[in-house]
């Protein structure tokens, strides 16, 4: 570990690493939380036709009056004839206003008198949505780097798109190393710990748009992890490993990559937790060696492979940031920056961050409710209460 870089100059030696991967079309159905890789114009007028916003009658506007009921038009069905002064047509919400008509009276002002029907005033107009009202016809409704959420797969119906070119998911493969780790659900034997890493990393992965294609225990030997790291980085897009990337005897993981032609881009973040970590590449394959730690694990995934994760798919880069003031005061670190777990609450000061208690790397606990990485900036004494903070949102 030579020097140690800023988060800020890992995040900038990572995203500028990023290949991009492909795009695809992908069914709307399955496009939740795809990144879309198209600009999407509207080839309709939303709505598409003029139609009424109210049941009612549709009329020729003007004064109060009484009129002869010539028909009707539901949703879906229009009327087979046009309205005149005179005469009016019952119309239901969304259907197409008849030829002739330029208002609706809503059905509470009206009163039905054996085949006629007395109006209020109306205005012209008046409860008529105009087509391309919500979207004119060819205007853009998405933009290409979009992350595709419950509106925008709305939206993208409605201007009649059953599928969408997205950016293809990237394909990675979670390995952890350890002769300690034990898979949850087994009984654990001398100096065995459960192996944490393995899901909540896994987790992180599916979170940001990544498809897991695998998960591997690793050992701590030599050769058992070049033959895993080097199956891995074979099959996948992004290589996540986690443990064995410090400087024991037992750490394997940083000769390995090397050793498979993995070309380092840094090893050594001035983050606490998180200073082991190791990025590389080998073509446009992207390898993230990140501390074992369970808390430096997860907070090195968010820090450096989200972001990864997201650019690959298309994704605009930028985390999500705000600012924050301490609730209490953290004592900081000499030379590194922190990045503490706090869960944010509103006063009317703006945003309060409240720093879990507990915040050594091994405490897993002080990830639960969570809403964000608050980053602490390196130095002597302590961040005071109160103090303005930026915070990465979890
Ligand atoms: P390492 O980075 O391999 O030196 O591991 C640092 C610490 O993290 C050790 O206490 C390990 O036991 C622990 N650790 C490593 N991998 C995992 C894992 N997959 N799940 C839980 N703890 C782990
Ligand atoms: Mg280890």
């Amino acid at each position: 570990m030579s020097e140690l870089i800023s988060i800020e100059e890992g995040r900038r030696r990572v995203l500028e690493a990023v290949p991009r991967l492909g795009d695809e079309p992908v069914a709307l159905d399955a496009a939740l939380g795809r990144v879309l890789a198209e600009e999407v114009r509207s080839p309709i007028d939303v709505p598409p036709f003029d139609s009424s916003g109210m049941d009612g009658y549709a009329v020729v506007a003007g004064p109060a009056g009484e009129l002869e009921v010539i028909g009707e038009a539901r949703a879906g069905h229009p009327a087979e004839v046009g309205v005149t002064p005179g005469s009016a047509v019952r119309v239901s919400t969304g259907a197409v206003v008849p030829e002739g008509a330029d208002a609706v009276v809503p059905i509470e002002r009206t009163t039905a008198v054996k085949g006629r029907v007395r109006v209020a005033e109306s205005e012209a107009g008046a409860n008529i949505r105009r087509a391309g009202e919500d979207i004119p016809f060819n205007a853009v409704v998405l933009r290409s780097g979009t992350t595709l959420g419950p509106p925008e797969l709305g939206v993208a119906a409605s201007v009649g798109r059953a599928e969408l070119r997205c950016g293809r998911k990237p394909r990675v493969a979670v390995l952890v190393t350890g002769d300690e780790l034990t898979p949850p659900g087994q009984p654990l034997g001398p100096g065995g710990i459960y192996s944490s890493n393995g899901f909540a990393l896994a987790a992180q992965v599916e979170r940001a748009g990544g498809l897991l294609i695998g998960r591997t225990t690793v050992p701590d030997d030599r050769g058992g992890t070049r033959a895993a790291i080097g199956q891995a980085l074979d099959v996948a897009d992004v290589v996540v490993v986690s443990g064995g990337v410090s400087v024991g005897p037992h750490d394997h993981v940083k000769g390995a990559l090397l050793e498979l032609g993995v070309e380092e881009r840094f090893w050594g973040v001035s983050l606490r937790p998180g200073k082991p970590t190791w990025f590389g590449t080998r073509g446009d394959t992207l390898a993230f060696g990140l501390p074992g730690n369970p808390v430096s694990a997860m907070v090195t995934f968010q820090l450096f492979a989200r972001p990864a994760l997201a650019a690959l798919q298309g994704a605009a880069p930028e985390a999500r940031r705000a600012g924050a003031r301490l609730e209490r005061a953290v004592p900081r670190n000499a030379q590194r920056e922190q990045a503490i777990r706090v869960s944010l609450l509103e006063s009317k000061n703006g945003l309060v961050a409240r720093p879990a208690r507990a915040q050594g790397s091994h405490v897993l606990t002080s990830m639960l409710g969570a809403d964000a990485l608050a980053l602490i900036a390196p130095g002597d004494g302590e961040a005071a209460a109160g103090e303005r903070v930026e915070v990465e949102l979890l």
